[in-house]
């Protein structure tokens, strides 16, 4: 049942079992999980239907870190969210990504990947995906009758994608949640904090108003903030009343250790000496079994442990001849990298070839000093607004030009091309080169130890036993793969785990 909250008497209160906020992947996903049974749910959205410039502009904040982040325009504030423009890549983390890796300082999920494998099998209808098949790349070379590339495992895989229409959760799952009796979701309602008893160890209340609307508040049994990953710690961050510096921030972690993928796409480009060489899994979409497909070049287990890297992906981008990056600049340190068997990259020619370019994305090194912090600056509910401060790292400098490296030299062993691009004389241009995945994490990530992190493994604010956090701020490492499936995993997770603490 949807309600618009401006037609709610000021100073009502909604009286319910749940309380979500923040219709989006994960409030979206957590309340149609609730359908149908004994308890009540209140969904509280800050949005309508569709998009509205004040509503919007609730998110305005600064950018003070790196200045190719976007803070406004990348999060949409409607319901269903931000899937009302994601572009629907699909892929789970990988088990090494939930592991503690040496190399990778403050990695390491308190959960594993086997924790949430069956999750991840109920996220992929709901992303609208075709066959959960990740691992074995035979199955869809055979299904789509298309050749993968011969890549050497001590260096690199393909690794599979399953593309979603893309599903806007809003629209998608609007009808049912229209017709569930025992979920109501508020519409133009925007938390402003939560108020907690006066021991300050339980959440009793969401204070929630309507722009030239009423004032309300919502009590109920347990709270799960879904507002995305920027937003969960600003409201953590505004609940300062009763516990000072904000919920869940006695070790002044909220808001810290924000992370984004590191896009980088430099015109590094692989000159292709086979200008037939079959790259359509890489490059195409493909139907197979009712889903969409396509395949990326991703760094292997093997590798990562060797060279103590960070996980990364690579698109292969086809280039037509004449759209592609003049091969004025060859790249000759490749030609001194050979191959460890001696099967070197071929010289290329100062002609106009076929090309691709790379494409590649980087699993970002946890930095507690990335972060988000309140400001001075006012909303138009007078509340602090947010400045973030994305910041990269040397590490990952690094890791970005030996993801791209060894991505010639697997062209030049194959025999299929070599490196032709500009990236190894653009340093000067780091990290100002470099994009955001607009995936935002880490803000309040889950941990083994409140000392350590903001959640516990169930996403239960720590030492706040009724207050829970969904969404990508809870990933305390994010590994190469786009989040919106494993928020969607770990959303149905949570509200399996809600369930059993309301009974
Ligand atoms: C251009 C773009 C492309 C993307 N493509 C991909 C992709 O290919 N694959 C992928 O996996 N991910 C992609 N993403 C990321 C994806 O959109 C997010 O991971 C996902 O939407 C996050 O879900 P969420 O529910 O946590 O947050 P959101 O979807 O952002 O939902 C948060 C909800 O909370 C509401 N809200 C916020 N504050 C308040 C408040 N104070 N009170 C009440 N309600 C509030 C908002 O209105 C919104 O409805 C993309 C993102 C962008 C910007």
């Amino acid at each position: 049942m949807f309600i618009d909250c401006k037609n709610l008497p000021d100073n009502s209160t909604i009286d319910t079992d749940v309380c979500v906020i923040g219709a989006g992947a994960a409030g979206i996903t957590i309340a149609r999980e609730f359908i149908g049974s004994p308890e009540r749910v209140a969904v509280i959205e800050s949005g309508g239907f569709k998009p509205d410039a004040r509503t919007q502009a609730l998110y305005k904040g600064d950018n003070v870190g790196l200045p190719t982040f976007d803070l406004e325009v990348n999060r949409l504030r409607y319901f269903g969210g931000t899937t009302n423009h994601w572009a629907g890549h699909c892929r789970p983390l990988d088990r090494i990504d939930f592991e503690v890796r040496d190399w990778m300082p403050h990695s390491g999920w308190p959960i594993s990947r086997a924790d949430l494998e069956s999750y991840y099998r109920r996220a992929q209808p709901i992303c609208g995906l075709g066959p959960y098949e990740y691992e074995n790349l035979d199955f869809w070379t055979t299904k789509t009758g298309l050749p993968d590339l011969e890549l050497d495992d001590a260096r690199l895989k393909s690794a599979v994608y399953n593309q979603s229409p893309p599903t806007r959760f809003g629209k998608v799952y609007r009808e049912e949640l229209g017709k569930a009796t025992n979920v109501k979701v508020y519409l133009n309602a925007n938390l402003q904090e939560l108020r907690t008893d006066s021991s300050a160890s339980k959440v009793t209340q969401a204070r929630v108003t309507c722009i030239d609307g009423p004032k309300v508040s919502v009590s109920a049994r347990l709270f799960i903030l879904a507002t995305g990953g920027m937003e969960n710690a600003r409201i953590l961050l505004l609940s300062d009343k009763d516990r000072s510096g904000g919920l869940g921030n006695e070790q002044g972690l909220v808001g810290r250790y924000f992370m984004d993928h590191i896009l980088l796409r430099p015109g590094e480009d692989i000159s292709l000496s086979d200008p037939k060489l079959n790259l359509d899994l890489y490059h195409s979409l493909h139907s197979v079994d009712g889903g969409k497909m396509f395949s990326v070049l991703a760094s292997t287990e093997r590798l990562m442990r060797k060279e103590r890297m960070p996980n990364f992906r690579i698109h292969l981008i086809r280039a037509s001849a004449q759209n592609k990056t003049p091969v004025g600049k060859i790249f000759t340190l490749l030609d001194e990298l050979a191959d460890p068997a001696g099967d070197r990259p071929r010289l290329e020619s100062k002609t106009k070839r076929d090309s691709i370019a790379l494409h590649l994305v980087l699993e970002p090194v946890p930095n507690p000093d990335s972060r988000i912090s309140l400001t001075d600056k006012r909303d138009l509910f007078g509340q602090k607004k947010i400045a973030v401060n994305w910041q990269v790292t040397d590490a990952d400098l690094a890791a970005v030009y030996r993801a791209l490296e060894l991505a010639a030299l697997e062209f030049g062993r194959m025999g299929y091309g070599r490196g032709c691009g500009v990236i190894f004389e653009d340093q000067e241009h780091w990290p100002s080169n470099l994009e955001a995945g607009r995936h935002h994490c880490g803000t309040t990530r889950m941990s083994t130890s409140p000392k350590t992190g903001v959640v516990n493994r169930d996403c239960q604010v720590f030492d706040v036993p009724n207050l829970y956090i969904a969404g990508s701020s809870v990933f305390p490492t994010i590994g190469y793969a786009n989040p919106t499936l494993t928020i969607v995993a770990l959303a149905l997770r949570l509200a399996d785990h809600a369930k059993e603490q309301l009974r």
